[in-house]
């Protein structure tokens, strides 16, 4: 079959104004780290795109003191009303500077610049003005009237959906009169410097938020800290473990978002025509690197062939290649390490059995790149079905019963996502009813809203974001709260 060819559309990268060089933002203003400065490079061309500070141990106290000082001088004496006016200022701010923002993520994260323009840099906003509308209603958030807030919080978030990771954390926390320390991932620190741009610009009170770079062991000493109050971290189960135990015995709030392995379950009454679809935005949107992905296809015997016919012919018209290119649908992966990590647990997937098939497509000669792939013949067993892979990677399992599907999906350490595809509204009422999983998704899949809760069970973590649920990892209710030196925070009636 030959397809359309689609002539190069670049976006340009004209908008950005970078600067070669970046501090940590601390107190309101940049300022040079200890640690020893790092590279961010583009995962597509592996260029350098700018020199970044490295805090220490040092900055680290620095930034937190910053904070404790903005947290009891500023933000926990402002109204919930004139928080959320910033909050509204800083979701316009980012719409105001969204083609540029979307350019700087793309660029520095790999992903498709129709994903980085149409799903993250939107709902960044859409964070922002969501909780915004909450920081004078804190009395609604479930906790009682005059719940309190917590003190400064230690945010430390991943390198898949940077700047939307980032308000996740930082929009509940200031919407519910915290203040902020946050860390971005060694490889995407870009949109989290010019978020700091956009803070200046709103004339966010100084130290209310701070953000510092640098990689684990910067992040290790956040969390450890002993002046915050509140840690929220997003990231490997393995480091959420570590974070568990540290924080273990100690008076600070704790949330965990880990990993996952989630199940698209395929009934044979499902539209398969929208299901090919979701299953393709289940797996391959931003390149598999998702937490939620839906990276276990779970198909009913009698539709398997057809289905796997048809994923086939689908993945055969994905554009793998360059993430500024608005054709792309598959960008590059984020670092080389991640590639290997891929392509370790590919290898695995042939050696134990499983039938390994990629997409026919060119990868470019310079960057990190992986085809979309599907392994079928896979049984529960296989560490392809088990352990999470984090790139464009599907495995195909069968089962023959509803019964069967729910055994099979729930057959794992993680519970953050799982699908289910079927024309019968009962069956999805039934089936997710039974399903260990935080968010399922019904005939659609990776759909985010800011009123909407995230979060999982097992080893995927505990807590949620997103929501009024999401307000609550960062407020203490009245009454725990009493022998508390924190006044009520205002935009509660009290
Ligand atoms: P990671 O957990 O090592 O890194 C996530 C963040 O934690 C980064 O900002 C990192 O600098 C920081 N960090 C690392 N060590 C730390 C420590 N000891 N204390 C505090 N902070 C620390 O994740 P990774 O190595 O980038 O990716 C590894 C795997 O994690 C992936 O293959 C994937 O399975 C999973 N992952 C999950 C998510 C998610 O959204 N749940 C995101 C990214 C990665």
């Amino acid at each position: 079959m030959t397809f359309l060819e689609y002539a190069p559309a670049p976006e340009s990268t004209a908008i950005l104004d970078l600067k070669s060089e970046y501090g940590l933002f601390i107190n309101g203003g940049f300022q040079p780290g200890n640690g020893e400065a790092f590279q961010t490079i583009s995962p597509a061309t592996e260029q350098q795109i700018s020199t970044v500070s490295c805090a220490d141990e040092a900055d680290v106290d620095t930034a937190v003191a910053a904070a404790r000082k903005a947290y009891e001088k500023t933000w926990s004496k402002m109204s919930g009303a004139d928080r959320g006016k910033y909050l509204f200022r800083i979701a316009r701010l980012v719409q105001e500077r969204s083609r540029e923002l979307a350019v700087a993520e793309s660029l520095d994260n790999g992903k498709p610049i129709k994903e980085s323009r149409d799903a993250d840099i939107p709902l960044v906003a859409a964070w922002f003005f969501y909780y915004a509308g909450w920081a004078d209603k804190l009395d609604y958030a479930g906790l009682g009237s005059a719940p309190r807030s917590l003190g400064v919080a230690a945010q430390v978030i991943p390198w898949n959906f940077p700047l939307l990771m980032l308000s996740w954390k930082i929009a509940p926390a200031l919407a519910a009169g915290n203040t902020v320390v946050l860390k971005p991932a060694e490889t995407t620190p870009l949109t989290a410097l010019l978020f700091a741009e956009i803070l200046q610009q709103a004339e966010l009170p100084d130290g209310v938020v701070n953000i510092i770079t640098g990689a684990g062991a910067t992040g290790s000493a956040l969390v450890n800290h002993p002046d915050v109050d509140k840690v929220a971290f997003t990231g490997s189960t393995a480091v959420g473990r570590e974070i568990a135990r540290s924080t273990a015995g100690t008076a600070k709030k704790l949330t965990l978002e880990l990993g996952g392995k989630g199940a698209n379950i395929v009934f044979d009454d499902a539209p398969i025509d929208q299901a090919i679809e979701g299953i393709v935005n289940g797996i391959f949107f931003n390149q598999g690197q998702v937490c939620c992905a839906g990276s276990r296809l779970l198909v009913q015997e009698s539709v398997h062939d057809e289905v796997v016919d048809r994923l086939k012919q689908r993945l055969s018209t994905l554009r793998v290649g360059d993430p500024l290119d608005k054709n792309t649908d598959i960008g590059a992966i984020n670092s080389a390490t991640q590639l290997g990590r891929m392509r370790e647990l590919s290898d695995i997937g042939e050696a134990e059995g499983a039938d390994k098939w990629s997409a026919d497509c060119v990868l470019p000669d310079e960057g990190f790149w992986f085809p979309p792939t599907i392994f079928t013949n896979v049984s529960t067993s296989h560490r392809i079905a088990r352990d999470e892979i984090f790139g464009p990677v599907l495995s195909v399992l069968t089962f023959r019963t509803p019964d069967e599907a729910i055994a099979k999906a729930n057959n794992t350490p993680y519970g953050l996502s799982a699908g289910i595809w079927t024309d019968k509204g009962s069956r999805i009422l039934a089936v997710a009813d039974k399903l260990r999983a935080g968010v399922v998704w019904a005939n659609t899949f990776n759909k985010f809203d800011p009123a909407s809760p995230f979060g999982g069970y097992k080893e995927s973590g505990y807590g949620r974001e997103g929501g009024r649920h999401g307000l609550t990892a960062y407020l203490a209710p009245a009454k725990t709260a009493a022998t508390s030196t924190r006044p009520a925070v205002k935009g509660s009636s009290k």
